[in-house]
């Protein structure tokens, strides 16, 4: 059964001393998760190690990074590498987020790459995809996400792609308050699995979780997850507010 999460996006959010008051708030307010369920926060490198002893003990509960070296290692000054990562614990990196994609020049071939070495070091990347405003606008949504998945991901074998989970995040939606009808998050959603099942069957696709991210809120978190092929979400502003990330959290299936 694919796991459901809720993924925290702090993004370049939050001092050091606000970073770890908000976990442990949220980690006191004593959720407990079933074995299918995962709660996951992003947060930035210099965090990870306060983050990462914040959750300690907490059943799923774990530290996500939001970005990583697509070299192995060496001479590249300010640059974090996956075995860094690996070497402090963290299992998770997010992966083509798209301001990374936008403002950091990062392209599906340079992704393909951050993917292969995450899954090198079983790191599991959180791969995102999603079209801009005027993609959608052209109906050309479907044929750029599944552009963006065969060009970052359909290299893998089988059994890699089955420890990649994928979010859906509409640019049109990322900040604005503006979020994916559920229609429209299912529909992209059970293309994404479409897409996935025709190159790799559906047992595999099924096996795939596929997160939705763009103006996740405490108010609408439940109807979105409650979509048959959305599986979480990837949270950015909700997630740096205690209250309405456990409640987030709370409308996992
Ligand atoms: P948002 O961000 O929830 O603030 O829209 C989501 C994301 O970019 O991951």
């Amino acid at each position: 059964m694919r796991k459901q999460i809720a993924a925290a996006n702090w993004k370049m959010n939050l001092t050091y001393d606000q970073g770890e008051a908000l976990l442990k708030e949220i980690i006191g307010a004593g959720i407990q998760l079933s074995s299918n369920q995962q709660a996951l926060f992003a947060v930035p490198f210099p965090y990870l190690a306060m983050a990462k002893a914040a959750v300690k003990g907490q059943t799923n509960f774990d530290i996500a990074a939001q970005n990583c070296s697509n070299k192995k290692s060496g001479a590249y000054t300010g640059e974090v590498s996956v075995e860094m990562l690996q070497s402090m614990g963290i299992g998770y990196c997010v992966i083509g987020h798209s301001e990374r994609r936008e403002y950091f020049m990062e392209s599906n071939k340079v992704l393909a790459e951050k993917v292969n070495i995450c899954l090198e070091n079983n790191i599991t990347p959180i791969f995102c995809c999603g079209e801009a405003l005027q993609v959608r606008e052209e109906s050309a949504q479907n044929a750029f996400v599944q552009q963006q998945l065969e060009e970052s991901l359909f290299h893998l074998t089988p059994d890699q792609v089955q420890k990649v989970v994928i979010a859906y995040e509409p640019i049109w939606a990322i900040g604005t308050g503006k979020t994916a009808s559920t229609e429209q998050a299912q529909e992209m959603h059970a293309h994404i699995r479409q897409v996935l099942a025709g190159k790799y069957g559906e047992a595999v696709a099924g096996n795939i979780s596929i997160l939705y991210g763009g103006s996740v809120k405490a108010n609408n978190a439940a109807e979105l997850f409650a979509c048959p092929d959305v599986d979480g979400g990837l949270v950015g502003g909700a997630s740096l507010l205690a209250q309405d990330f456990v409640q987030i959290i709370k409308a996992l299936k």
